[in-house]
């Protein structure tokens, strides 16, 4: 896969798009897609080529994130997280893990999760207030996590969980048939990306031996701060570009095609040009300082932090406002669904709360600028 941009558009239109309307309808995972996902080989990624994956890093992740967001945010965003999950392995999974789990997703099409965010700490979620108790080789785990996006469809979930080294966290792998592993389907009632699944996952009495956490034990902050911010950052940013350059070809079209009487189309109307330029303007603006932070970040450079921060806050502020002006566009029709510009809109809605949100992103991005610690 060389130009993973543009296979990922073409996979979109032929794998993606026939289930989007239905993955919204019906709050439907996009499961489908997924197979197809393993069986096109863009699950493996970011698995390095010794253990039979693509090898592909940063760039790639955004490129792909970008190019299925363009035809569904809601299957851009269960692949996102299934990306930064398999990046915490590659980083600092033990070698048997890696080849179990990499294994999985390229012989039989698996995929990861991230259960991350609990109901307590919430937009801060590498605070958790779950329980771990060590016996030995073995960790029983007790809690809740609060949003987990591809449950009960994944097969196994990254869990942030208290270390036995005092303010320090573990990331663990829980797989899916763990006794004591259950999932609350119902209580996902999103306002958007309503395929995600993304329900509470509780934790009764969890347990797993050490072979199952990944990385030194405490190494769960330096994970989350490496490895989960830059892919997941970058990766939402390019996910809400798409969503963004998605309404502006809709709403272009709609532009083009809507005949007056008269024989004129919105087209031909200046404030409705002028709208249409505004949405492009900002879609194709979040995409652009997207890809340059996706390249400062593979590439290590200095500002890569303080681009991949501004380009994942521009990106989800851009989306509501181009769903804002291309539902104006749009007009009754759009209000009316025959147009699925509202489910964009609602789709964008998620950018800015998700975590880490857009204000606590934008306080951090200040930050950086000026210094100072970061939490
Ligand atoms: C579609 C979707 C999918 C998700 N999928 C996952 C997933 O797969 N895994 C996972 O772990 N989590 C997931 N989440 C959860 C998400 O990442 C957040 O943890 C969750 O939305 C926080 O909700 P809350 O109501 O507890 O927010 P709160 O923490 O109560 O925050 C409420 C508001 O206050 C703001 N705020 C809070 N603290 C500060 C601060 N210090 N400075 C500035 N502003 C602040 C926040 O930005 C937010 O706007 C998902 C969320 C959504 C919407």
């Amino acid at each position: 896969m060389n130009h993973v941009y543009q296979e990922g558009r073409d996979f979109a239109k032929a794998y993606i798009a026939p289930y989007t309307d239905l993955t919204d309808r019906e709050s439907r995972f996009p499961q489908e897609s997924f197979r197809e996902l393993g069986e096109q080989g863009f699950l493996k990624l970011l698995i390095p080529e010794e253990y039979g994956g693509l090898g592909k890093g940063l760039e790639e992740h955004a490129q792909a994130c970008l190019a299925f967001a363009e035809t569904c945010s809601t299957t851009a965003l269960c692949y996102m997280m299934h990306n930064v999950a398999v990046m915490c392995l590659v980083t600092h999974g033990s070698g048997d893990l890696k080849k179990k789990i990499f294994t999985d997703i390229i012989e039989n099409g698996k995929f990861l999760a991230l259960a991350y965010s609990e109901f307590g700490s919430g937009t801060h979620f590498y605070i958790t207030e779950m329980t771990a108790e060590v016996d030995g080789e073995y960790t029983t785990f007790n809690g809740k996590k609060s949003m987990v996006t591809s449950a009960s469809y994944a097969s196994y979930y990254l869990v942030l969980a208290p270390s036995i080294e005092e303010g320090k966290i573990n990331n663990w792998v829980f797989p899916l048939e763990s006794k004591g592993l259950s999932f609350e389907l119902s209580e996902w009632q999103g306002l958007g990306m309503r395929g995600n699944s993304s329900c509470p996952m509780h934790i009764d009495h969890v347990t797993l031996d050490s072979s199952h956490r990944i990385g030194a034990e405490g190494s769960g902050q330096e994970q989350v701060f490496n490895v989960v911010a830059p892919f997941f950052i970058t990766g939402l940013g390019a996910i809400y570009s798409g969503t963004a350059l998605h309404m502006y070809e809709i709403a272009a079209g709609h532009a083009a095609n809507r005949k007056y009487p008269d024989g004129s189309t919105l087209s031909n109307i200046e404030t409705i040009q002028v709208h249409i330029g505004n949405i492009y303007k900002q879609a194709s603006a979040a995409k652009a300082i997207t890809m340059e932070a996706a390249r400062a970040g593979a590439n290590g450079e200095a500002d890569a932090l303080a681009k991949i921060l501004s380009a994942r806050i521009f990106a989800s502020e851009a989306a509501i406002e181009c769903g804002r002006l291309a539902m104006r566009v749009g007009g009754g029709k759009a209000y009316n669904k025959a147009l699925p510009l509202e489910r964009l809109l609602r789709d964008a809605y998620a950018g800015q709360i998700m975590a880490p949100s857009a204000d606590v992103l934008s306080v951090w991005l200040g930050k950086a600028l000026t210094g100072q610690m970061i939490p």
